[in-house]
């Protein structure tokens, strides 16, 4: 799960974290009312809060290439005001968000800072190493893969040992990479056990600050925080789940997590219902391999019940992208008879209006077929797993 800047930010502030002081938004009229509150502030930030980074150099798709970005330093609480009014409603486009852009719902008003240094840090669960990866920059503000990219030696990275936690030596090394002595070395160490214990405290899969700064009387401080959560370990944060901003995720995706499918949207034009993820994975794969895209990756799981498969179809079905949909089951635990119930209960409500191509091998493979030939369904009956790819394109591409 991702959450907003504002929200990381307030976060991290539980754990003593150095952030800007700030109000989430979502009229005009409250982001006036917010930089009266940060009065003593010289000037404010007005920060475009959607789940995608490269605000800054983003642009409105409505208000032409001319226009200020997605995040705007401004002087005076009208000018906070006036530039809600404009931001609020409108679509920013950043590198993150692709074309389509995402839709700017709530804002965040910021004390600005007096910036002397921008710098780099984040930190992630290393699979490999099975252990927490710090990665430090000099090189903040700016697109950490382009830096990675061009001078790869102004990246410094290194792990900590879940058994010791954050020891002296990381302090040092983390501070050695961005270049901070003395005093803001020192910050700088605390700040890297603040983050560490919200990390695991909060179960965090990724935590990135782009740019971590040192301001003009010497203090770090996180101008932007971006936090993913493991969503396995969902259960335990309860406090979380009101951090979820359903807007800013698939429509799709959202109903079928309700029913504990494991669906992702895609951009192609096939719809895949098929159970486990690595069939599921094959599935994709092949439908390439035949010169077309898939519409989702979906795995209906090993036991799934009638009513999920049901809902697994209308989600499909409900994606205008969808121009034919692959259903490729290999029965185990999964049966086949259950799976043409599914899709015949769901044809029933949303119709089909789309060309149909099934494969089912394994567990009642005869009793499935039986019903999907009995139901009147217009489906293409497939041997196997090319054979099915082959069908499916075909009956797209015509
Ligand atoms: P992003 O573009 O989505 O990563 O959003 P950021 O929060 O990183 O903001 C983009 C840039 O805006 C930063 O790299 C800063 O250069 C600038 N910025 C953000 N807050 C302030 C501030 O308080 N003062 C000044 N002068 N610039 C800021
Ligand atoms: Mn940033």
């Amino acid at each position: 799960m991702n959450i907003h800047e504002h929200q990381a930010k307030a976060v991290l502030r539980e754990f003593g974290v150095p952030v800007p002081n700030g109000f989430p938004v979502f009229t005009a009229a409250e982001a006036a009312n917010a930089a009266k509150y940060l009065k003593d502030s010289p000037v404010f930030v007005v920060k475009s809060q959607i789940h995608a980074g490269g605000r800054g150099k983003g642009r409105f798709a409505e208000l032409g290439p001319d226009a200020k970005g997605g995040v705007r330093v401004v002087k005076t609480a009208a000018e906070v005001e006036e530039n809600a009014k404009e931001m609020l409603g409108k679509t920013l486009v950043t590198v993150q968000t692709g074309p389509k852009g995402k839709v700017v719902n709530r804002l965040y008003i910021e004390e600005g800072a007096d910036i002397q240094r921008e710098l780099y840090f984040s930190m992630l669960v290393d699979r490999e190493t099975s252990r927490i990866a710090v990665v430090a920059s000099t090189e903040g503000g700016m697109d950490i893969e382009k830096v990675a990219h061009e001078t790869p030696d102004k990246i410094h990275t290194f792990q900590i040992d879940p058994a010791t936690g954050v020891m002296p030596h990381h302090g040092r090394a983390v501070a050695k990479a961005l270049d901070l002595k003395g005093d803001q070395a020192k910050q700088m160490a605390r700040i890297l056990g603040q983050l560490y214990t919200a990390f695991t405290a909060k179960d965090m899969s990724l935590l990135e600050v782009n740019p971590l700064i040192v301001t003009g009387d010497g203090k770090v401080v996180l101008l932007d925080a971006k936090i993913s959560f493991d969503d396995n370990a969902e259960y335990r944060h309860p406090e979380l789940s009101e951090l979820r901003d359903l807007t800013e995720e698939d429509e799709k995706e959202v109903e079928a997590s309700k029913f504990d499918l494991s669906y992702i949207a895609l951009d192609g034009d096939i719809g895949c219902m098929v159970n486990g993820a690595g069939l599921a994975m094959a599935t994709m794969d092949i439908i390439k391999l035949y010169g077309a895209e898939p519409a989702n990756f979906l795995d209906v799981g090993g036991g799934a019940s009638k009513e999920k498969v049901t809902a697994a179809f209308k989600i499909i079905t409900s994606d205008p992208a969808v121009k034919g949909i692959l259903v490729n089951i290999f029965g185990g635990i999964m049966r086949c008879d259950i799976i043409a119930e599914g899709v015949i209960a769901a044809v029933k409500e949303v119709g089909l209006k789309v060309p149909l191509v099934v494969r089912l091998e394994g567990t009642n493979v005869d009793l499935g077929k039986k019903i999907l030939n009995e139901s009147g369904l217009d489906v293409i009956a497939a041997d196997d797993l090319a054979d099915a790819a082959e069908k499916i394109v075909k009956a797209v591409k015509g």
